[in-house]
């Protein structure tokens, strides 16, 4: 058992409690500026969140230390947990056509600035960001922690050219990439920093950089706080100083203004909206009741064969294309 299953088994019949003293925690600094001065921002799920006084960056500290981390994304079921969790992916293949159809919206905006070439998609998953970006006419490369979801892309899919590992270990040859992903990845990793230094390595010069994120000035994105696995809250601001800071020229956010319009399977959806009042309460008794409301919810969707069905809906990400200078 993992530090996640801890928080979720805890989480849900204790409400938020003592969860630090069974993982092991490191401090950090901020990724922007490389200091540690901040203010407490808010406290969720017991992890801290603290706001940098230089940039306004948001970020979790202290955090889950290595070892925790690789065994929690390395771990087959943080894509296919139980209904009821609310940490990690209830059934990530379910969600492939919505994630497809958001993949396009991105590769839409890239191709505005780009021919094809070589896509790295980091945190690739089962590689259905990657299915698009050869639909698009991409070779597609790409990397996860998760071996299970490796084995998937390239058994099912056919995606050859997809490894095992952490891009910052990983024997990529430096300037061959056209175009690097993050796709919903960045506000996981444990030091974005090193991920996006890696990204400016591997990338030829001119090449771009595409991140999807939380956007934490937003309403929406606001509610999505999910420590530990969410560890790092970009706004448009503090994105553009990182991604300055290490060597990128923003080409492109979008939505510049109001909401973002994101797919989701109706599974998906309904799984997302009982787990951000969820995450809200605190209430013990509120949050069991939410938790039957969502288990008796998704029993009724699947019954009923709607759940992989593809809907829009309002989302709190943003997306940032990025030029490396
Ligand atoms: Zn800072």
């Amino acid at each position: 058992m993992c530090w996640a299953d801890h928080i979720v088994n805890i989480d849900i019949l204790q409400g938020s409690c003592t969860i630090i003293r069974i993982i092991n925690m490191k401090e950090v600094t901020c990724v922007i500026c490389e200091k540690n001065d901040t203010k407490l921002h808010a406290v969720n799920n017991n992890f801290s969140l603290v706001k940098c006084l230089h940039d306004g960056l948001v970020y979790v500290n202290p955090q889950p230390d290595n070892s925790d981390f690789q065994e929690f994304y390395g771990a087959k079921e943080y894509f296919l947990r139980s209904e009821t969790a609310t940490i990690g992916y209830s059934d990530y293949l379910a969600d492939q056509p919505a994630i497809i159809k958001n993949s396009c919206r991105v590769f839409d905006e890239l191709v505005k600035f780009c021919s094809v070439g070589k896509v790295l998609d980091i945190g690739c998953a089962f590689g259905f960001a990657l299915q698009v970006a050869q639909k698009y006419g991409f070779e597609a490369h790409g990397n996860d922690l998760n071996e299970h979801a490796i084995t998937y892309a390239r058994e099912k899919l056919h995606i050859e050219n997809v490894k095992v590992g952490c891009v910052t270990d990983l024997p990529y040859q430096n300037e061959s990439f056209d175009v690097v992903l993050m796709l919903g990845t960045i506000e996981h990793f444990q030091n974005p920093r090193e991920e996006t230094q890696a990204a400016y390595r591997l990338l030829k010069p001119g090449g771009l950089l595409a991140i999807v994120t939380v956007d934490f000035d937003s309403l929406v994105g606001r509610g999505t706080i999910r420590p530990p696995e969410h560890l790092y809250y970009f706004s448009a601001r503090t994105m553009d100083t990182f991604l300055q800071v290490n060597g990128f020229k923003v080409l492109k956010m979008a939505p510049q203004y109001g909401f973002n319009i994101f797919y989701f399977t109706i599974e998906d959806f309904a799984t997302r909206l009982f787990d951000y009042f969820y995450r809200l309460t605190e209430n013990t008794k509120f949050k069991k009741t939410l938790f039957f409301l969502k288990s008796t919810t998704l029993k009724f969707v699947k019954k009923i064969g709607i759940g992989s069905q593809v809907i829009p809906g309002i989302d709190g990400q943003f997306l940032t294309i990025a030029k490396r200078l």
